[in-house]
């Protein structure tokens, strides 16, 4: 095997096994959702399968394909199943974001509730500052079938320190440094959506000051952890 084969073959592992973490956070209901992984230094990606349901997902069901979501063939061998129906989005957000190695979308119930209304979740949490470093964005309408939903994903993305837009009427995409940053990002983004929302239903719930949000978000990025 190539060392190009075993990379994907372990970025498959990774990606089947990170689909488990949507499900067991409760993110996606039936096939809906899907994780994606940029292949290092490569021209690459690989992505869930469309129609494949969680439970049948296995690391040899995972597509691999080129930046522009056509499957790519290699000693890594390819399923005969076709790429997710969001690959387009995943793959324009790759070629205009080149930091970023990996994507997910889920349709979260809180999370998409927001979208719904095209309405930001305000930085109202400690956590929104540590993770996001401010609201959570809107992304505009855009329908599936062509670059719409990636461009205004990049489009949102790039002037915002969230790792995460809700795309309006649709639901959050999220991104990160690898495919399991991109996952907690989902993770935590449908966590503060929910938070936010029933906090709504007693008042207004209270700002706060950008600069606090600023120093929060910098000694998180930068010092927390191990
Ligand atoms: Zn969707």
């Amino acid at each position: 095997m190539s060392g190009l084969a075993e990379t994907i073959s372990n970025l498959r592992k990774e990606v089947c096994a990170l689909h488990a973490e949507l499900t067991r956070y409760e993110l996606v209901v039936w096939t809906a959702g899907n994780v994606s992984a940029r292949v290092p230094g490569e021209e690459l990606m690989v992505i869930k399968p469309s129609g494949v349901s969680y439970d049948e997902l296995v690391p040899d069901s995972v597509v691999v394909t080129d930046l522009y979501g056509t499957p790519a063939d290699g000693d890594w061998g390819n399923p005969p199943l076709s790429p997710s129906s969001d690959t387009a989005a995943h793959a324009h957000v790759y070629r205009h974001m080149p930091d970023v190695g990996g994507v997910v979308h889920t349709h979260s119930m809180y999370a998409t509730a927001w979208a719904a209304r095209g309405e930001p979740v305000p930085c109202v949490l400690t956590m929104m500052a540590d993770e996001f470093g401010g609201e959570i964005p809107v992304g505009p309408f855009a329908l599936i079938g062509d670059d719409s939903i990636g461009q205004g994903i990049v489009e949102t993305l790039r002037g915002s320190d969230s790792p995460a837009v809700l795309m309006r009427n649709h639901g959050p995409f999220t991104i990160g440094k690898d495919a399991k940053a991109a996952v907690k990002a989902a993770v935590m983004c449908e966590e503060v959506a929910r938070t936010v929302h029933v906090s709504r239903q007693l008042g207004d719930p209270l700002p706060i000051d950008p600069e606090q949000i600023a120093s929060l978000h910098a000694r998180y990025q930068n010092a927390y952890g191990q």
